[in-house]
């Protein structure tokens, strides 16, 4: 059900026609497009011509919208936010656009006439997998959020000619392969040829002092390569607002060496073209090598440089001085990855500006904010000196020029404590000198904040601690949120209709979806939602048949775990807990056993050896499970390919339980978590991350918690745990071992898993011995309220009317006031 929002106060006859005036209109503008944009015949379309030419006339309503609202931000002066970002991880457009249009029923009809079924036409559009996981998928939600709220900004990345692998699965590993999803043309961007900006790398610097007295640095790069901008809309709810995404991508200034070319070497002519476009090849080039971590480098300073020139720049058209820009523009680095704009933006200010330094930083400071998104210290980004020396000279100097200030702030506060000025220093002097990016990106922003309540805690305690006594004020929390209208409204229609009939509209008010617990007990509304849930089942059940085979049953419950396969997310522990399932079924097949579907899916780093087998050992469990008679029907396991937006908008609304199993402490937020409760599945989870306000926002009653707590991780890694004595006391628990150790899973390849065991036994940094008998614990109290779908359900409704402030527009309004101070 779509608002009306086009004809307010009409009657149902007047609407009718409306109705079949704006079908009319549509179906002549997709023929129109068709023809004249595509180049197609009705009668010779294919899927993806329609696509395009759907895509295309659902692009022309919203171009006006977007003019618009560029003037009336120039005429009016408003601040904008720049949202910069090495990943945006946006899945397919189509619906996005035209629902938050209002015109899904329009384009539904009008297709139908034309006899295409707009749910297949919807899959012939290739998903934007500009991203890998979490942090990605944030800034997409990000982006239609601040479009929703009518916040000014754009969205800055690298338009990347391939973005995350393809996963396919064979024999039950892990194999990538390029992902292509602009071979068929890309109908949401607008090319803008005329925007280039050239990007320097390399070469040295020349120090002078000019006739008055000053010094000054010249760079002279050697070499050049142009960042040329691409737009995307992205429309807000109900049309409200558009902003651009501009992504970059990247090509030589000389196509080809004509000499070389006529000398007959016709390779080596290309060759410095294809060095420059490298750039926007690849999303996350492997860093397996030397060249490898160069163009990841090389990859981060094109994008923010670029970014910044054009903010720049268009700041200097709108208000002429750069004096203003902090009150005119708000920049956030979404993770280290764009920290190196602290420099970027001072080279700007004091070289080509011509100002002063401790001016030049007080903008800098102002306009930047940092988010920060993980404490693994390897995620942390350093950069060899010496690469970062070659790669970027005259910033090499910038950034020693602002830690030798920093150092004397941090030596006046602290004075005498060299420990301290080692910790806060920009240089790593441990580690052969590496510039911490973290550190850079924190001395340079005004705000640096979290995004979870515990995360943000615990980034105060550990890797920022010394500067955050150094700076008390500047680290704050936000929590992330998703949008609703892609994570509720489109992928799940008809959940969200019962939301709305009980609500109203919650995709311009999060705050009315907490009306849905007057629900809970509503034996006639629970009816409808479970109806609802079961729907989304049997179209997953599906799904499940065509891509692998395996038949389940959708009675069952559907038991979750999607997302990035990593250690900390511990995989593993859930699959350990399935074996142990496995054999407590076998050798007790009588007991009230809850009937469970475990699904899987997710992609490991193409370098990551453990993930990779994790992912095997699952495919390895699925098949000798769903083989065995003995357990059939009360058991199943799946592991579904190539995890990316796409199935998780199918996967999400089939969810009856929620795998939030991180060892504590280590998973920053999570918004997996809020799309799964978002959609009514409930969550088994530690307390980490978002899933301790969740639990606030819930209710203790209506979530399933187990598993040690940050503080307890912690303690039991300096006193030195033993998984030996708890593997010992827990025969369930060394039975699994025992039985994944010794091949049971594995009769091909006896040996496959005994290192992976090994760790277990002698150090299990991720604690799944301590948390294996609550986990397993916690999925026995399920199964018992599996049994009594009345609680089940109740417990449903409590999580989705909990879900509220989990919504990415409560996230962005926070930003907008406490770091951007922009109006909302
Ligand atoms: C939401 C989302 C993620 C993040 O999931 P977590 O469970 O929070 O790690 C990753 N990938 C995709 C495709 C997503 O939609």
């Amino acid at each position: 059900m779509e608002p009306a929002i086009k004809f307010p106060h009409r009657s149902p006859e007047k609407m009718k026609a409306q109705h079949e005036q704006a079908v009319t209109d549509i179906k002549a503008a997709i023929i129109s497009k068709l023809t004249l944009g595509v180049g197609k015949d009705a009668a010779q379309a294919t899927e993806r011509d329609w696509f395009l030419a759907t895509a295309l006339a659902a692009r022309d309503r919203v171009i006006h919208r977007w003019l618009a609202e560029e003037r009336a931000t120039r005429a009016e002066g408003r601040k904008r936010v720049y949202y910069l970002s090495l990943e945006f991880l946006i899945g397919r457009l189509i619906s996005d656009v035209i629902s938050n249009l209002g015109l899904t029923d329009v384009f539904r009809d009008a297709l139908g006439d034309l006899g295409v079924d707009f749910n297949r036409l919807q899959a012939a559009e290739p998903d934007a997998a500009l991203g890998n996981g979490g942090l990605g998928r944030l800034a997409a939600c990000f982006m239609e959020s601040m479009a929703t709220l009518g916040i000014p900004g754009s969205g800055y990345g690298i338009r990347y000619d391939h973005g995350l692998f393809r996963q396919v699965i064979k024999d039950g590993w892990q194999h990538e392969y390029p992902e292509n999803w602009l071979s068929f043309r890309n109908p949401w961007e607008f090319a803008r040829p005329e925007v280039i900006y050239d990007i320097h790398f390399g070469g040295r610097v020349e120090n002078t002092t000019t006739p008055r007295g000053t010094q000054r640095a010249v760079w002279h790069p050697e070499e050049r390569v142009e960042a040329v901008a691409f737009d995307t809309p992205i429309v807000g709810w109900q049309d409200r607002h558009v902003n651009p995404l501009r992504l970059w991508s990247a090509r030589a200034p000389d196509p080809l060496r004509l000499d070389a070319f006529n000398r007959g070497d016709h390779v080596g002519a290309a060759s410095a073209q294809a060095r420059a476009e490298a750039i926007s090849k690849v999303l996350y080039p492997s860093d397996e090598t030397p060249a490898g971590r160069e163009l990841r480098l090389r990859q981060e300073y094109f994008f923010v440089s670029a970014s910044l020139q054009d903010l720049v720049q268009r700041h200097l058209r709108d208000f002429g001085d750069l004096h203003s820009l902090p009150l005119n523009a708000a920049i956030q680095l979404n993770d280290t990855h764009p920290s190196i704009a602290v420099a970027e933006l001072m080279r700007i200010l004091i070289d080509l500006h011509g100002m002063e330094w401790s001016e030049a930083w007080q903008i800098v400071v102002g306009t930047l904010s940092y988010t920060n998104h993980t404490l693994l210290p390897e995620a942390l980004e350093s950069w060899p000196v010496p690469l970062f020396e070659r790669v970027l000279p005259r910033h090499l100097q910038i950034i020693y020029r602002i830690n030798s200030e920093h150092l004397k702030v941090a030596e006046e506060k602290f004075p005498d404590d060299s420990d301290f000025l080692a910790s806060v220093s920009l240089i790593d002097e441990h580690h052969g000198r590496r510039l911490r990016m973290g550190h850079l990106a924190f001395i340079g922003s005004h705000r640096i904040n979290g995004v979870s309540g515990l995360h943000t805690d615990l980034m105060r305690k550990t890797v920022f601690s010394d500067l955050h006594a150094l700076y008390p004020d500047r680290i704050v929390n936000k929590t992330n949120g998703v949008t609703f209208r892609r994570w509720l409204n489109q992928s799940n229609p008809g959940l969200s209709k019962l939301v709305r009939e009980a609500c109203g509209d919650v995709y311009s008010d999060w705050t009315r979806i907490k009306k849905l617990d007057e629900y809970a007990n509503d034996s006639a509304f629970l009816e409808k939602l479970a109806a609802e849930k079961r729907a989304n089942k049997v179209a997953l059940a599906k799904v499940i048949r065509e891509r692998v085979g395996i038949v389940v049953d959708p009675s069952a419950m559907f038991d979750i775990q999607i997302k990035r396969i990593h250690e900390y997310k511990r995989q593993l522990l859930n699959l350990m807990e399935t074996v142990a399932l496995y054999n407590a079924i076998r050798s007790n097949p009588n007991r009230n056993w809850a009937p469970r579907v475990k699904i899987f899916a997710g992609k490991a780093a193409a370098s990551y050896k453990t993930a990779k087998l994790i992912i095997k050992l699952a495919n390895d469990i699925a098949r000798t499970v769903n083989d065995d008679p003995a357990v059939r029907g009360l058991l199943k396991v799946v592991f579904l390919p190539n995890y990316n937006v796409s199935l998780a908008e199918c996967i999400i609304p089939a969810a009856d339980l929620s795998e939030q199993i991180s060892t504590a402490g280590m998973e920053a937020s999570g918004t997996g978590n809020m799309k799964l409760a978002l959609n009514g599945a409930l969550t088994v989870g530690t307390y980490d991350g978002a899933n301790v306000e969740m639990c606030d926002n819930v209710g203790d009653d209506n979530i399933f918690i187990f598993g040690l707590h940050a503080h307890e991780v912690e303690e039991c890694r300096a006193i030195g745990h033993n998984p030996g004595a708890i593997i010992a006391k827990t025969p369930m628990l060394a039975e699994v071992i025992e039985s994944i150790e010794q091949g049971v899973f594995s009769p091909d390849d006896k040996s496959r898993y005994g290192e992976l065991m090994a760790g277990i036994r002698n150090s299990d940094y991720y604690m799944i011995s301590n948390d294996f008998a609550s986990y397993a614990e916690a999925q026995r109290k399920i199964d018992q309220v599996w049994h009594t779908p009345d609680v089940w359900r109740r417990m449903c409704v409590h999580n989705i009317a909990g879900m509220g402030w989990f919504s990415s527009d409560r996230t962005i309004a926070e930003y907008a006031e406490d770091i951007w101070s922009v109006p909302v």
